[in-house]
């Protein structure tokens, strides 16, 4: 790895490193098997302070910022996406309330995710409104000091174990855009439910679900920012998941080179390991270069994020396309290397090929990533 990290970055990485392997690899195939929440992890999560990291010292964390999270979720992904993935929902939900939240809220919420045993969903995408959010049909009316919430949401990542669901809603459908707005809801509100747990193809025991809201009742202070900068609080929060999506990409592609390449150094065939064979050593390096390019944009673009730069969609955009499509072929390629092994389900390599799938559609699918490339190339 050629980026450069912190003294403290190190340790925390190092620690990260030893938990991973000693606790989550050994549970990351039957975790994908069941499709069940990992309770244990979650729980070795809380005892390490990983679902707290990024929140301000007051409240128990180290304000680890974007680039952090992101090495550490690279680190968890390299044996589990769906661990990963468990961190990286309560850090969206402090990453929202940081850029939108008042000082009132960030005081409650905080010291609600302060326990450190807190998961969070982002709750977006509709059965008909996915990469066309003007088509979400969910909608929050205010009766006095409450709003009125209904709506579906699906496929939403930590839906059915969240304790702290961010919700996209219109509050002005004629608006179009400008008429979104998001509430920050607790697990346990009386109207909100989980409906159908989906059955994934990768980023099992990730509890996918649909999110139903009946006549859910939120407080006029459950709003984050003000009506109509809905759209300007998903736009920010994207632009971080993006990039988390990206850093968990590249975990999962270094998982699969480094098993890739201590299976080629193992396996002989025609009486020699198969890594002396230079049509093995051309995938394996072509494997290191995706990465390692991967990596490179990735961590700029998180670094100009901690540094303040506003406008990222772009750059945060191109790091989750090259990453997630490496991810892609870095991961099939590691199946070809094992062979018929790699087609098994005894080795990793198939599991993480199905994870790495995941990382192309959410937080917007790469097409949906070109898009936006295209617009900031065209000055649209
Ligand atoms: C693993 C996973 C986790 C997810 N987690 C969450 C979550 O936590 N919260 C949440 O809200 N949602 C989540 N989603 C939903 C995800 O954001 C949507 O699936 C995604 O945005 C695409 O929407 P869609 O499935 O409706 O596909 P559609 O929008 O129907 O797209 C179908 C196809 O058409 C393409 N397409 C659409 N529009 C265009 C266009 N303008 N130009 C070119 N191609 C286009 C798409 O790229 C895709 O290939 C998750 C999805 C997955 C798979």
């Amino acid at each position: 790895m050629y980026i450069d990290q912190t003294e403290e970055q190190r340790m925390i990485l190092e620690m990260v490193r030893r938990l991973t392997e000693e606790k989550i690899e050994p549970r990351a195939a039957e975790i994908d098997e069941s499709n069940d929440f990992p309770t244990d992890v979650k729980e070795l999560f809380t005892e390490h302070g990983l679902l707290k990291m990024a929140l301000p010292e007051e409240y128990g964390g180290i304000g680890a910022d974007v680039s952090t999270i992101g090495m550490v979720l690279e680190e968890i992904s390299k044996v589990s996406l769906t661990a990963a993935g468990l961190m990286m929902s309560i850090h969206l939900i402090i990453d929202l309330l940081f850029y939108a939240a008042s000082y009132e809220q960030k005081k409650r919420f905080f010291t609600i995710i302060s326990e450190g045993n807190k998961v969070g969903s982002i709750t977006v995408t509709e059965p008909n409104a996915g990469s066309d959010l003007s088509s979400m049909r969910t909608r929050a009316v205010l009766k006095g000091d409450d709003y009125i919430i209904n709506g579906t949401k699906c496929f939403i990542s930590m839906g059915g174990a969240a304790d702290l669901f961010a919700i996209f809603v219109y509050t002005a459908p004629e608006r179009k855009l400008e008429g979104l707005s998001y509430f920050m809801v607790e697990k346990g509100a009386p109207g909100l439910s989980t409906g159908k747990i989906e059955n994934p193809m990768g980023l099992r025991g990730g509890v996918s679900a649909e999110v139903v809201m009946e006549d859910l009742r939120v407080s006029k202070e459950d709003l984050l920012g003000h009506e109509g900068e809905g759209f300007k609080i998903l736009v920010n929060c994207l632009n971080v998941e993006r990039l988390w999506f990206a850093s968990m990409a590249l975990g999962i592609s270094q998982g699969a080179l480094d098993y890739a390449v201590q299976y080629a150094k193992e396996r002989v065939q025609f009486g020699r390991p198969i890594a002396e064979f230079q049509g093995i050593q051309f995938m394996l390096a072509d494997m290191a270069i995706l990465i390692e390019t991967g990596r490179s944009v990735t961590y700029t673009a998180a670094s100009q994020i901690d540094q303040g730069i506003r406008d990222v969609s772009s750059i945060s955009a191109i790091a989750k396309c090259f990453a997630s499509d490496a991810a892609m072929k870095v991961t099939t390629d590691a199946v070809q290397i094992l062979g018929g092994y790699g087609y098994m389900k005894d080795y990793p390599v198939e599991r993480m090929m199905r994870d790495a799938k995941a990382t192309q559609i959410a937080a917007g699918t790469n097409q949906i990533q070109r898009v936006l490339i295209a617009r900031s190339l065209l000055g649209k």
